[in-house]
């Protein structure tokens, strides 16, 4: 039974202007950015997050929500479902982008708060502190890493194209082109639970 979206934060609810090839130029790396800092001494990684805070505020203070989003937040508190939110981001650019939009979730999970996606952790914090089983949760992103730890925690998942999709290969149990269409997929696999 559906009874929680997770949700991806950038370019999946908030278009945000986060350049992570110009971010990974500036560290000097092509590894992704939060296994790379994982990787290295702490006056590294100070360095890492000097870089990583200084875009990242500026992105959270000027993104935009994303077309759908609002309407599929308030239909899935209408419809009774739970939200959680669950980002790479820090804590700190999440309250930015909450508090400009006006967004709330049950559950937010930052990157100071579980091993980052695609680890499944995350999905199980979030599953114990609202009672439920990842069985119950869909997951909603933009990006392979989204997909992934949602399969690996054992959740139904949604692809919402973004432009990085052309790079990778997921096996979502749903894609759609925007929230829009994600809002029917989640109103159709409510109407067919509900059947007797
Ligand atoms: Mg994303």
């Amino acid at each position: 039974m559906l009874r929680c979206v997770i949700f991806d934060l950038d370019n999946t609810l908030v278009d945000s202007a986060l350049d992570f090839s110009r971010i990974k130029a500036e560290i000097g790396t092509d590894q992704p950015i939060l296994e790379y800092r994982a990787a290295v001494d702490p006056a590294e990684q100070r360095r890492v997050d000097e870089i990583l805070d200084r875009h990242e505020s500026r992105a959270a203070a000027d993104c935009a929500l994303c077309a759908g989003a609002r309407e599929l937040l308030d239909f899935l508190r209408v419809a009774g479902l739970r939200s959680a939110l669950l980002t790479r981001n820090s804590r700190a650019s999440v309250r930015t982008v909450l508090a400009r939009h006006t967004l709330a979730f049950d559950v937010v999970l930052a990157r100071e708060d579980s091993p980052p996606k695609p680890d499944p952790e995350p999905v199980r914090i979030i599953c114990r502190r609202l009672g439920l089983q990842p069985a119950d949760c869909l997951m909603v992103g933009d990006y392979l890493y989204d997909i992934q730890c949602g399969q690996a925690a054992g959740t139904r998942t949604l692809l919402v194209d973004g432009p990085h999709r052309k790079k990778f290969d997921a096996a979502p149990d749903y894609e759609v082109p925007s929230l829009h269409e994600a809002r029917r997929v989640i109103a159709d696999i409510l109407r067919q639970e509900q059947q007797p």
